[in-house]
């Protein structure tokens, strides 16, 4: 359902129009914009074709005081079903830019992290072949320091471009992203990606190819991959980790794998995962959250917090199982259990 016309954000949009090549829209279907395919409308989408656009775009919506929210593939990302009162900005294949020197590679934050990792095996660098299996884009894989196998994309940069929410640039080198597991300083100082450089060692493409197979099929193998989802839904606490193991596996032996709520499933194939079973709400999956985390505490004495953020109507976001603890009204769904 359409949010109601904004006359503020339709001039605002009607002015981007002429000056933006790519997409502007008024009201857009969240679920398109996201992996688990739940969430309402939001007001408004524009997605930039070029940095420059990206920046002015940002400018002109912070002039006029409109939420914002700057999104990639929407791989990590639970909106609420009550939607979003605000623009989405997403930073899509239009941005994709690609240059190669040597060890070194330049890239735009809109390429798509696969097609990143398949294209530096092409010129034999190798460094990320871990993130070979991550659907998102590079913006959002530095954003969070993305990756697998206890690795992340940090490791790789040397320096990060982008813009703050007003437009204005910035320029980080490595060292000053401060990235940690799963974080950067880019996420507390709310900065945008636009682009990168990025260092790797070089390597044999056949080998580089090599390990690239052997990662998605271990992926395929162990998650996943016919109903949506927005990958691990839990970070792996190395401290949990040492005692207990991972968020899958103290899920699964706390009883929850398989177990429903509404249209959401804690998957029956790799229990870090929740499924949209077809029509999942964003409560649903909140409502998912929550048990596993609070049955986890009571068995294992860790709090699991969760990777994945959800996104509230007013464009606040945070990890979901903060927004789950609010959300939850036990009595609002019935739990079925499915063994
Ligand atoms: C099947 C599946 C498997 C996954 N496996 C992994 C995995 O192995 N390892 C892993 O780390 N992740 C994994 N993920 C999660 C996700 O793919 C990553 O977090 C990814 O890097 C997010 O990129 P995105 O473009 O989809 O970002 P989005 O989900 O769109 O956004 C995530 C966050 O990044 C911000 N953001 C996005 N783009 C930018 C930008 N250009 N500048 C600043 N902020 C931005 C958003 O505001 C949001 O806060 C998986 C997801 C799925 C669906």
């Amino acid at each position: 359902m359409p949010r109601a016309a904004n006359p503020k954000l339709r001039s605002v949009l009607a002015r981007l129009r002429m000056s933006v090549s790519g997409r502007v829209e008024e009201g857009a279907d969240l679920r398109c914009l996201s992996r688990w395919r739940i969430g309402g409308c939001a007001s408004g989408l524009v997605e930039p074709a070029t940095a420059a656009e990206t920046r002015l775009v940002l400018a002109a919506l912070a002039e006029a005081s409109l939420p914002v929210l700057v999104v990639g593939d929407g791989s990590n990302l639970l909106f609420d079903d009550a939607g979003f009162d605000g623009v989405i900005v997403r930073i899509g294949p239009a941005l994709s830019g690609f240059r190669r020197e040597g060890r070194c590679v330049w890239a735009e934050a809109g390429i798509w992290v696969p097609r990143f990792v398949r294209e530096l095996g092409r010129h034999g660098l190798s460094g990320l072949e871990h993130a070979i299996g991550i659907p998102g884009t590079l913006g959002g894989l530095i954003y969070m320091n993305g990756g697998s196998q206890r690795k992340g994309i940090g490791t790789n940069i040397v320096s990060v471009r982008g813009c703050d929410l007003r437009g204005n640039p910035f320029e980080r080198s490595q060292a000053q992203c401060a990235f940690h597991y799963r974080g950067s300083s880019l996420q507390t100082d709310g900065l945008i990606v636009l682009e990168a450089d990025l260092s790797f060692t070089k390597a044999d493409p056949g080998a580089i190819r090599r390990d690239m197979i052997a990662t998605l099929s271990e992926r395929r193998r162990k998650f996943p991959k016919n109903l949506p989802n927005c990958g691990s839904v839990f970070l792996s606490d190395p401290a949990m980790y040492s005692i207990v193991g991972p968020p899958g596996a103290a899920i699964e032996r706390a009883g929850l794998k398989g177990t429903r709520l509404g249209g959401a499933e804690i998957s029956p194939i790799h229990a870090n995962f929740i499924v949209n079973l077809g029509q999942a709400t964003s409560n649903d999956v909140l409502g998912l959250v929550h048990l596993a985390r609070t049955r986890v505490h009571d068995e294992t004495g860790f709090w699991m917090d969760c990777e994945v953020r959800h996104v509230a109507p007013d464009g606040s976001i945070r990890p979901a199982h903060e927004a789950a603890a609010e959300a939850i009204t036990t009595e609002a769904h019935a739990i079925e259990l499915e063994t």
